[in-house]
């Protein structure tokens, strides 16, 4: 038995590859995705979130497109991930619809989790969806992304996803039901990994001989996005998605390797923006503020007295106490100028304030690091 029981988590983000959703003709292989819905629904229906990296654009729009995905030029993929996409998220949306659960389509390339403004604009659309109980699915948008800008495969871009949503656990599902000491494909008596605690060169070296059938990631992509995930607080599963409902099989007891995270999401964000070194500005709050962030509470507008700096959406700011003590950290939602503006404005005055609907917070509890005075 693996003992592992999704039920545990509460954010779940799950990463289908192309080889898992496409049938021998090319087309989606609707039995399979409808019986991973009814994983899915289980899952959300008790409670839990749920977010999809489903790739299959360029595979389901080659066949509508009649192009040869191995001979293709970039643009032609662009254009049958332009045409596949809308088919794959109309197979998602029915399967789920089928048990009452409403989706969302996000296409994101890797500014929108690199760069820190584009962060927070990303952060805060999957933020509102979640609360709405919305089961976002996310592939990369492959029409804007050219080589040098791409992740290229959706096993990074699901790392990145969950550490975005601060997810709890990643499960990549895949051809294969986890990583073994040798290629199991080449050596029937390799041995399979139960559990890897800590990502070292000996892991990444078998992972980097260790190829998958279809797709583009292969084992190795799969232990970095491992990587990159259980550094953001988020358990990763590599288990089996070819038989139906693999979500079930896996809580019945089937193979896999777990990357146990090291801490929750929420530490390890607030490690990551304890540990930024260069402060752009400070916020100055006055005390109803600053008792409201000890007690878990967002930074609002209105209890900020002045802002200093030069500061930019997404960057660091330093919180600051009237009498000059700095009481924390985070990733401040305005610019200077509109910080300014905002100061002492209460929510329902933001907008006549700045002259468009802006955000509620001016740093957000989730982007925040309280640090401890004696
Ligand atoms: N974004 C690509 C697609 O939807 C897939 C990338 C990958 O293979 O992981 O076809």
């Amino acid at each position: 038995m693996s003992g592992i029981r999704l039920d545990r988590y509460s954010r779940i983000v799950i990463k289908i590859g192309s080889s898992l959703l496409i049938d021998e003709s090319g087309k989606t292989d609707t039995r399979w995705l409808e019986s991973l819905a009814i994983d899915v629904a289980r899952l959300h229906a008790a409670g839990a979130d749920v977010l999809i990296v489903s790739s299959g654009a360029i595979a389901i729009g080659s066949v509508s497109l009649g192009i040869d995905r191995r001979r293709a030029r970039l643009g032609e993929l662009q254009a049958a991930a332009s045409a596949g996409q809308m088919l794959l998220v109309n197979a998602w949306t029915a399967a789920l619809a089928r048990h009452g659960v409403v989706t969302a389509q996000v296409l994101l390339t890797p500014d929108d989790t690199e760069n820190r403004r584009r962060f927070l604009n990303a952060r805060s659309t999957f933020a509102e969806l979640l609360k709405r109980r919305v089961v976002p699915v996310v592939n990369e948008n492959d029409t804007v992304a050219t080589d040098e800008i791409r992740y290229g495969d959706n096993d990074r871009l699901a790392a990145r996803v969950a550490q975005l949503v601060m997810a709890d656990v990643l499960v990549l599902l895949s051809d294969v039901d986890g990583l073994y000491d040798r290629d199991p494909r080449g050596s029937p008596d390799a041995r399979h990994i139960p559990e890897v605690t800590t990502i070292n060169e000996s892991i990444e070296s078998i992972a980097g001989e260790t190829r998958t059938a279809t797709g583009s990631g292969g084992m190795a992509t799969k232990v970095e996005a491992a990587r990159i995930a259980t550094r953001a607080g988020c358990s990763t599963i590599i288990t089996l998605g070819t038989g139906e409902q693999p979500l079930a099989a896996l809580d019945a007891g089937g193979r896999s390797t777990l990357f146990r995270a090291a801490g929750t999401p929420a530490a390890q964000r607030k490690q990551w923006l304890a540990g930024i070194l260069s402060v752009a500005g400070k916020v100055v709050i006055d005390s109803g503020a600053a008792a409201a962030l000890a007690r878990g509470s967002s930074l609002l507008p209105v209890g900020v007295v002045r802002v200093e700096g030069d500061f930019d959406r997404g960057d660091v700011v330093s919180i600051v106490v009237e009498a000059g003590q700095e009481i924390g950290r985070g990733l401040v939602e305005y610019s200077l100028a509109d910080a300014a503006c905002l100061a002492g404005a209460r929510s329902n005055e933001i907008e006549a304030r700045l002259g468009y609907r802006g955000r509620t917070a001016l740093v957000h509890r989730d982007e925040l690091v309280l640090f401890q005075h004696e």
